[in-house]
């Protein structure tokens, strides 16, 4: 499913409440027009806001008392992450990516250099369809897809259990699927936006202003819709960020290594 086929559901889900609501209402039972209108608000907040426990836990953070952070990848591989892995190799940082399987199967040979380059590699599902009305067969249908797509390029020991979904949307079914098929959910505390491809000054000033104890930066290395779309400014933002956190006495490490300090 994609944004919009998610956005009409969720305006269905919406309309169909407030008929309820109103219906309920009318007929006296006032306290159950309220439950539903909650109801409708609590599916939206859990569906759509990226870190909510509401729709399973998620984690998004690492401890705020260590000066560590964690810069993330979604989307790809695609065009422009050998350029990022070489700037993270000048760096001397290691970094997560959350691999799609359709991308992994595009670019094998690239998802093996980011995990012989000491990176950190997790699922952000197999096509980047949004899972908030998707049953749990789906969601473990996108986690082992992406699964094999990872371990043909490199290797068994190349994917860790993470799983941030695609635009951080979840659905009902979306955290017990994850749960079953042995993963755990991934969130972020700062998304910077460079799909919007702002500027790379910007990129970094964002970046800077996001580096603090415990962060998890949110950058893009592909485009989750179109396969073979490069980000060259996030790219060419990333010796910016890496000295930006260098100057903040911030330390970048990957995001299982964030999180186990806590
Ligand atoms: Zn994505």
């Amino acid at each position: 499913m994609n944004k919009s086929q998610v956005i009409a559901g969720t305006i269905g889900v919406c309309a169909a409440a407030l008929g309820l609501a109103g219906r309920a209402r009318s007929t006296g039972h006032t306290a159950a027009a309220a439950g539903v209108l909650a109801g409708a608000a609590w599916f939206t907040a859990g569906a759509f806001a990226a870190n909510t426990p509401i729709m399973g836990p998620v984690a998004a953070t690492g401890p705020g008392d260590r000066p560590r952070a964690a810069l993330t990848f979604d989307d790809g591989p695609g065009p422009s992450t050998p350029a990022v892995l070489e700037a993270l190799e000048a760096a001397g940082v290691r970094a997560t990516f959350f691999v799609l399987g359709a991308h992994a199967v595009r670019y094998p040979e690239i998802v093996r250099r980011i995990h012989e380059a000491g990176h950190q590699i997790a699922s952000h599902g197999f096509d980047h369809g949004i899972l908030v009305f998707r049953g749990v067969r789906h969601v473990r249908d996108q986690l082992s897809r992406t699964e094999a797509a990872i371990n043909d390029a490199a290797g068994a020991d190349a994917i860790s259990p993470w799983f941030r979904a695609p635009h951080g949307f979840r659905g009902p079914a979306t955290w017990i699927g994850v749960r079953s098929a042995g993963y755990r959910m991934a969130g972020w505390t700062a998304g910077v936006f460079d799909t919007a491809e702002p500027g790379v000054q910007t990129i970094v000033d964002r970046c800077d202003a996001a580096l603090r104890p415990g962060a998890v930066v949110l950058l893009h290395d592909a485009d989750g819709w179109r396969t073979g779309r490069a980000r060259p400014q996030t790219a060419m933002a990333l010796p910016g960020i890496c000295e930006a956190a260098r100057r903040r006495g911030i330390e970048l490490v990957t995001f299982t290594d964030l999180l186990e300090t806590a």
